[in-house]
């Protein structure tokens, strides 16, 4: 029977302890969100994150703009946050809509303060093996591994899917820690057989009982990033119940690796505050 990796839990403990440390800090960190759009689940997620902000002493700021808006329009408010001296991250909430260039408004992100970790040169940092600002999922999955202080090095990893915002940033941080890493997506051949051979399998392809438990060695560690809805039912990509009784440990859906998102965002923001205050002093 796996261990259950509990992210609620131990992201509770990781927001409990930057608490203390931005109240200690004498530095006033600010995020802020950019939405367009109404979408409900973007909306949620918006509103879970400036949650976070309060509970840890962030100070936050939400931007919303129409669903008709223009790559034109997400970029300048984008640059009128790079310019606002007293913001120190800036998250723009994906996905945009179809009208809007994501790539442009990325880009458009100040490095120091993509706080989310998908500007090209935050991207360029962490696959050179020296990140700054590494996306929150992955980041937070790699927090989750070491609380439960499951080996990394040297370990067989297989992430299945090749998102910019899960899939690359996971395999570049598992890279870095020294496991063998194999990436599948949606092209991949014999997708059973790459991930059978997994010691630690990271799910991101978002279609629920996905990963079934023919798929997985027996004693893998699973790592379900997935977030569906099935029969009214929030559930991962892994078929949790039959894929817990092989795996030696894994993620919940909910309570997994969402969490370990958020606390990761909020970690990132107070690290871009005192890194921008350190700036200011030299
Ligand atoms: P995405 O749609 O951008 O990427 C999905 C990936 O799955 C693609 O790279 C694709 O190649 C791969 N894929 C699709 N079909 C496949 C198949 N048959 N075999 C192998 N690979 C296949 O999605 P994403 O943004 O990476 O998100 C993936 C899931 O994770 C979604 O359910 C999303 O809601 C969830 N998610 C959760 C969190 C969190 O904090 N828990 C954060 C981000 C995304």
């Amino acid at each position: 029977m796996a261990t259950i990796l509990d992210g609620k839990q131990t992201s509770e403990k990781r927001l409990e302890t930057l608490r203390e440390a931005i109240a200690g800090s004498g530095l006033h960190p600010k995020l802020a969100t950019v939405i367009v759009g109404n979408d409900p689940a973007s909306q949620m997620y918006v509103r879970m994150k400036h949650k976070a902000c309060e509970k840890v002493g962030i100070a936050s700021v939400g931007v919303e703009l129409p669903a008709d808006a223009t790559t034109r329009t997400v970029v300048d408010k984008v640059r009128a946050l790079n310019r606002d001296g007293s913001v120190d991250g800036i998250l723009v909430q994906l996905p945009l809509p179809s009208q809007v260039d994501t790539g442009r408004v990325i880009n458009a992100i100040s490095p120091e303060k993509d706080v989310d970790g998908y500007h090209p040169e935050n991207m360029g940092h962490l696959f050179l093996g020296k990140p700054r600002f590494s996306s929150c999922t992955p980041t937070g999955i790699m927090t989750l591994l070491a609380e439960y202080q499951i080996p990394v090095a040297g370990a067989r990893a297989v992430v299945a899917g090749r998102s910019i915002d899960v899939g690359r940033p996971m395999a570049a941080l598992l890279l870095n820690a020294d496991a063998t890493v194999t990436i599948c997506h949606s092209k991949t051949k014999d997708l059973a057989e790459e991930l059978k051979r997994a010691d630690i399998l990271v799910s991101a392809v978002g279609k629920p009982h996905f990963i079934t438990k023919e798929m997985v060695k027996e004693g893998a560690v699973v790592i379900d990033v997935g977030i569906n809805q099935l029969e009214g039912k929030l559930v991962g990509d892994v078929d949790f119940e039959a894929v817990k009784e092989v795996a030696s440990a894994i993620t919940p859906v909910p309570g997994g690796v969402g969490p370990m998102t958020i606390a990761t965002l909020m970690e990132n923001t107070f690290r871009s505050a005192q890194e921008r205050a350190c700036d200011r002093v030299l």
